[in-house]
């Protein structure tokens, strides 16, 4: 499995000198498996480039899934180009959130007087997979979804494939409980013995301090559920709009620092636009 990051930015796209290194755009993450099935996690902004790609390499199946539908999620969405090509078939899995269905979220994006274009001008073929809770299976991956803890809910999900495990939990409040979210305890054995984890990781414990209850874990709180669960690789993730690159290189530092305080090996890093992991 292959994992590509198109975007890792929380809240808001940015750009600017100070961020060339983990990128501006907001959540996007192709996930890729062995036997070339293509899944697209959340369309932020970072989606527009990944369309651009699979238009280049004539990709016609792809699947999306969406950990929910706060903006910087779904923002993307009508920029992604597959969408107008006629030959391409996308099939949409996951829960409904929110109160609303994946159908009901994507035509809000694109209705008027908000966008210009309706989902009249879709031209691929799109299919509503009704999945949920209990796991399901695109082509050689499995995946299984884990309910966050945030504010309107949301989903995460760990890929499995030949061995290989990968979790991904953004906007995921481990230190506040909200509605139809868990504790710490059920992350842990979700993420238990993970190859990666890539977690949100937005805040500093000094931020915490105005931003409990927002939706977001520190990244020190992220770094105790990596150690807890004993996972290989920790990836900091939806980088704050106004982090620069040295201030998440330093975070990642201080990640470092403790797991090896504790005489851990774990391997930290910042999840950066353009980067690939491979299990
Ligand atoms: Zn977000
Ligand atoms: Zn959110």
């Amino acid at each position: 499995m292959k994992i590509i990051c198109w975007g890792a930015r929380g809240s808001i796209p940015v750009s600017g000198q100070e961020y060339l290194k983990y990128g501006g755009d907001t959540t996007c993450l192709e996930v890729r498996s062995d036997t070339g099935d293509v899944v697209v996690v959340d369309c932020g902004s970072g989606v527009r480039r990944l369309g651009n790609r699979l238009i280049k390499e004539n990709t016609r199946e792809i699947s999306i899934l969406f950990t929910h539908s706060h903006w910087d999620h779904i923002l993307g969405f009508p920029f992604f180009k597959p969408l107008y090509y006629p030959k391409v078939s996308i099939e949409f899995f996951g829960c409904p959130f929110a109160q609303k269905s994946i159908r009901t979220v994507i035509r809000k994006v694109m209705e008027p007087p908000q966008f210009p274009v309706d989902l009249g001008a879709i031209k691929a073929r799109l299919k509503f997979n009704a999945s949920c809770l209990d796991g399901f299976v695109i082509g050689s991956l499995k995946i299984t979804p884990a309910l966050l803890s945030h504010p309107n809910k949301g989903l995460g999900f760990k890929f499995e494939e030949n061995g290989k495990t990968f979790v991904f939990l953004t906007d995921n409040e481990l230190r506040y409980r909200h509605p139809g979210g868990k504790d710490f305890d059920y992350y842990a054995a979700f993420c238990s013995g993970a190859d990666v984890l890539v977690h949100d990781a937005e805040f500093t414990e000094a931020d915490y301090e105005r931003t409990r209850t927002w939706g977001h874990s520190t990244f020190t709180q992220a770094l105790e559920l990596a150690l807890e669960s004993k996972v290989k690789r920790f990836g900091l993730f939806h980088h704050n709009q106004d982090r620069s690159d040295s201030e998440i290189d330093a975070m990642v530092g201080e990640c470092e620092k403790i797991s090896a305080r504790k005489s851990l090996s774990l391997d930290c890093f910042g999840v950066a636009q353009e980067s690939i992991i491979e299990l």
